[in-house]
Order: C-alpha cells, then sequence, then structure tokens
C-alpha cells in the first residue's frame, strides 16, 4: 500500500518536474507520519525515505525510539516553548518557527545544549486567522532579531496553503512566500535561504511551479489519518 503510493507520488513528482522545467533532484520530500503507526514508517524507510515529518512532539518521541536512528525528522507543526528543550537535539529541521517569543526559547535551549538548530520561518502568507505563522511585512525586523541568536541557522521558508478549493488563492499564497525568499535573498544575503517549504498531498503540484523544494506529504502515501486537525495546528 505505502510502496504503491509512494512510487505514484514519486512518479508524479518527476511528471510535474518535466513538465515545468525543474530538476527533480532538487526537489525534496518529507513524508508526514502524524497519527501513521510505526509500522507504516517503517515501509517507507525501507524504500529508501530518509526524511520524515511529525506536527506533535510527544507523538513524535513516541515513534522516535523504536525507528531506526538515521531518520531525519522534520517539527511542521506549532512548537510550545515548554516541548522545545525535549525535541531540539533529536530534529533535523523546524519548519515552524513562528514567533521571536520561540526563537528565544529555543536559542537559550540550544546555548544550554550546546548545538545549534536549524529552522525555516513559517509565514502566514494567506492571512488566515487560525494559522499559526508571521506575517509578511514582519519578516525582515523578524530575520534580522533571529540573526543574533548564535544557535539558531536559519534556512528557508514554509508556509501552509490557505484551506480553499480556489486554485488561485493557493497560488498566490506560495507565490507570496517566493518573493518573501526573493526579498531575503537581496536584503539578506549572508544565510543561505535554501529552502522554500510549501505544498502537500492536496496542494504540491502548484507548490512545485511556484518554486516550491521541500513538499510535506502525508495523506497521499498513507491515506486519511482518522482524525483530521487543523492542518499545521498542534
Ligand atoms: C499534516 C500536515 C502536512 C501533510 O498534509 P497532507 O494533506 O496529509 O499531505 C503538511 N504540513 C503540515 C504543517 C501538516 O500539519
Amino acid at each position: 500500500m505505502v510502496a504503491e503510493k509512494l512510487k505514484e507520488l514519486r512518479l508524479k513528482i518527476s511528471s510535474i518536474c518535466q513538465k515545468i522545467g525543474r530538476a527533480e533532484k532538487e526537489i525534496e520530500l518529507v513524508l508526514v507520519t502524524k497519527q501513521v503507526g510505526s509500522e507504516a514508517i517503517r515501509e517507507a524507510y525501507a524504500l529508501g525515505v530518509k526524511d520524515f515529518g511529525e506536527n506533535r512532539v510527544r507523538e513524535w518521541l513516541q515513534k522516535k525510539g523504536e525507528l531506526p536512528q538515521d531518520i531525519r525528522w522534520h517539527l511542521i507543526g506549532h512548537l510550545q516553548t515548554n516541548k522545545v528543550k525535549d525535541c531540539i537535539a533529536g530534529v533535523n529541521l523546524i519548519h515552524s518557527l513562528d514567533s521571536i517569543h520561540l526563537a528565544h526559547a529555543i536559542e537559550t535551549n540550544a546555548g544550554k545544549q550546546g548545538i545549534t538548530v536549524n529552522c525555516l520561518i513559517q509565514v502566514n502568507v494567506s492571512g488566515e486567522a487560525t494559522k499559526h505563522g508571521i506575517k509578511e511585512e514582519e519578516v525582515e525586523p523578524f530575520v534580522r532579531e533571529a540573526l543574533k541568536l548564535p544557535h539558531i541557522c536559519l534556512n528557508g521558508f514554509m508556509t501552509i496553503g490557505p484551506l480553499t478549493e480556489d486554485k488561485l488563492l493557493v497560488r498566490s499564497s506560495f507565490q507570496k512566500l517566493r518573493e518573501v525568499r526573493d526579498q531575503m535573498r537581496k536584503k539578506i544575503p549572508q544565510v543561505d535561504w535554501k529552502y522554500l517549504s510549501m505544498g502537500m498531498s492536496s496542494d504540491f503540484q502548484i507548490a512545485l511551479e511556484e518554486g516550491a523544494n521541500l513538499l510535506r506529504i502525508g495523506t497521499a502515501v498513507f491515506g486519511e489519518r482518522p482524525i483530521q486537525h487543523n492542518r499545521g495546528q498542534v
């Protein structure tokens, strides 16, 4: 089941890339395993996937212990500051740096643990009130503040597309995030703004067309989750 879906997904990504003239190897994939059992995760791992994403720290830590140690874990959901100390050592990339308060909590704990934490800034480009993430116009001051924190390494930006059937709205959100990234590349070139993390099962084609290079995909590979939480919400 996982094998088939994963193969389908890879074929789809590859055919989209061909159509839009992008190199497939520049696209990285994170399989989102929230509410997915360890067995299905192992199945994907056996097929060569090393990058997995979770949105809840407690659920993730429970699974992490029983899964291969070379998995690169991505934290994609809103992170509460009281969970920071338990998660930063085991995480490859936090996609959801969404407040300066959280940045300071990560800095303090990473300093104590003697590690650097890779983070993407989550931007709420669609402006939906229910979504975490900083506003577009706050990105630059946020970056300047975060650059003062030596244990945080900024790697790019993340957004969650608006929950709508309106493809134009989805596209314009992804375009906005790319513009934010392009602006920061000009204004703050000392940072390697490598990642544009956008695109989920329902909208990754549009995301790829708009420049995404890090996709976060769950349902398309593991099927519908039993309880659908708000997107990006813990
Ligand atoms: C659940 C989730 C995904 C994956 O969504 P699917 O629709 O299952 O592909 C991606 N990003 C975030 C932040 C999520 O919470």
